[in-house]
Formats: structure tokens, sequence, C-alpha cells
């Protein structure tokens, strides 16, 4: 029989009932199991969302907040292990020290940033590529074959996308024409 992380887990509690009934002083353990951030916590499974790997992840709740995330010991894909997104998950969710959290803007030729809210910045974006749309969309190439390009914008994608907005990005960007798509996460 092959033993799980929960199988695991009820046999140390086995054991330790097992130790104390034995006369063996449990104190200390007792002490370290309740000063754990996840004692008491509800385990949720989840999924990494940050490729198409899956890992299983074990997300732990306390009082409505998210506490701790590990990867799924039990889970055949991943059997705990996370790559570094994936160990990072708690971090960016719950750390935002230091993060830049409004959008942040430049003007051409200014020295400094401006805080500006996100439905001027979705505005400013949307008139920029729909002016260089304008401009340099190509529907033929030089030898008159029909390409329906757009080459002068490029889409740099993120790690900290999840599948499914990596998804519809690809699909809205390559609606525009625009041929140069990368990820950061193509490692
Ligand atoms: S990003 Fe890493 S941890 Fe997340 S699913 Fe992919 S391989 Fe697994």
């Amino acid at each position: 029989m092959q033993a799980t992380r929960r199988s695991f887990l009820k046999g140390l509690s086995a054991g330790a009932l097992t130790l104390s009934v034995m006369g063996f002083d449990l104190k200390a353990v007792h002490a370290y199991a309740t000063s754990l951030k996840i004692e008491g916590a509800k385990e949720i499974i989840s999924v990494c969302p940050f490729c198409a790997v899956c890992c299983q992840i074990i997300a732990h709740v306390k009082d409505g907040k998210l506490v701790s995330t590990e990867g799924d010991p039990d889970f055949p894909v991943n059997e705990g292990a996370l790559c570094a997104k994936g160990a990072a998950l708690f971090g960016m969710y719950t750390h935002t020290e230091g993060r830049v959290l409004k959008p942040m803007y430049r003007a051409p030729f200014s020295d400094h940033w401006e805080e500006k809210d996100w439905d001027w910045t979705i505005d400013r974006i949307a008139h920029l590529v729909k002016e260089a749309r304008d401009k340099d969309f190509k529907e033929k190439n030089e030898k008159g074959e029909v390409v329906n390009r757009l080459e002068s914008l490029f889409w740099m994608g993120t790690s900290h996308a999840s599948n499914e907005e990596c998804c519809v990005i690809n699909s809205a960007v390559k609606s525009l024409g625009m041929v140069c798509i990368d990820h950061q996460a193509r490692v």
C-alpha cells in the first residue's frame, strides 16, 4: 500500500497518541503544533495558475484569510514540488510592500512619474494602440500577398498571468494583427 500525505499525518497522530499513552511528555510537541500558522486552518485544494503543468496546491485558509500555500504531496503530477513561480504564489498574493499597485505614467520628455487611475490608463493605451494600428497595419506584403499584420507593436506577457488570461490576451492581440508576441515565463 502506498502512503499518502494524509495517511502519513494520520499515522503521526496515532504515533503521538501511543507515545502519550506510554508516558512520554509531549507538551513541547503540542506547543510547537499550536504555534504553526496553519493550526486550525482549512485545507483547500487548488491549482497553480501559472502554466499548463497545473501543479496542485494546498491553500490554508484561517478566519477567511489565506495563511499559507504549499505543493500537494498527494498529487501525482508535482508530488508536492513547485517551481519558483508556484512556490512564490503565497508571496505574490500577500506581499504588497514596495510593489507598484497603481498605474504610473511618465509623459514624453518628462523626468518624473505620475500616479494615474485605471480608467485614464486603459483609455490612453487604447488610443495609442488604435493610432499605431491605423498607421501601420499591413494588408499585403511587398509581393502583394495578403498578410493582415501589425509589426510595429510588441506584446510581452507576464508569468503572473494565468493560463486563461494568457489565452484571452493572445486571441485579443492576434485579432489586431500583432505577430510579435512573447512571454517572460518562456524559460
Ligand atoms: S508554474 Fe511551476 S508550480 Fe505552477 S504549474 Fe507550472 S510548473 Fe507547476
